[in-house]
């Protein structure tokens, strides 16, 4: 993806939460506490609710993103980069670019999709890598249900 087509398409934290969404609401998600398949979301919380027992989720829940508190918009970002950058780049560059003031955070998250990365590289790279990367990012998690999910968008 071009530099101008990814703001075209990202520019905000909204862009991405909408995004993000749309691939979470591909998987069934059966909840953990009553086995309901069915779930509101909560856009005041970033989360689904299960409409039986009211049970939440975070939408980064089982993602890449799952234990961090940094924006969508960051991950986008960085998957960006990662996917149109020939060189590698340090989380200490990567920080510079995103403005944040933390250097621990910004370097769990490159070396997260670093790893995802290497994974999709190792099976061979098709013509949408930041796609790739996305889906491999939301569905990244190897229980098996996700497997299976993965296995169904090629990247397991
Ligand atoms: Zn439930």
């Amino acid at each position: 993806m071009k530099p101008l087509e990814f703001a075209q398409k990202y520019p905000d934290e909204e862009s991405c939460i909408t995004k993000l969404r749309e691939l979470r609401e591909r998987e069934i998600r059966v909840c953990p506490r009553c086995g309901h398949k069915e779930w509101y979301w909560k856009s005041d919380k970033l989360s689904y609710e299960c409409k039986k027992c009211r049970h939440r989720e975070s939408i980064r829940k089982g993602t890449v993103m799952e234990n961090s508190k940094l924006p969508f918009l960051y991950w986008f970002m960085t998957m960006h980069l990662l996917t149109t950058t020939k060189k590698t780049f340090s989380a200490i560059e990567l920080q510079r670019q995103l403005g944040h003031k933390r250097y621990q955070p910004v370097w769990e998250m490159l070396h997260k999709l670093n790893g995802l990365c290497d994974k999709l590289n190792s099976q061979g790279s098709g013509e949408r890598k930041f796609d790739r990367l996305l889906l491999a990012s939301v569905g990244h998690v190897t229980d098996f249900k996700h497997r299976v999910y993965n296995k169904r968008l090629g990247l397991a």
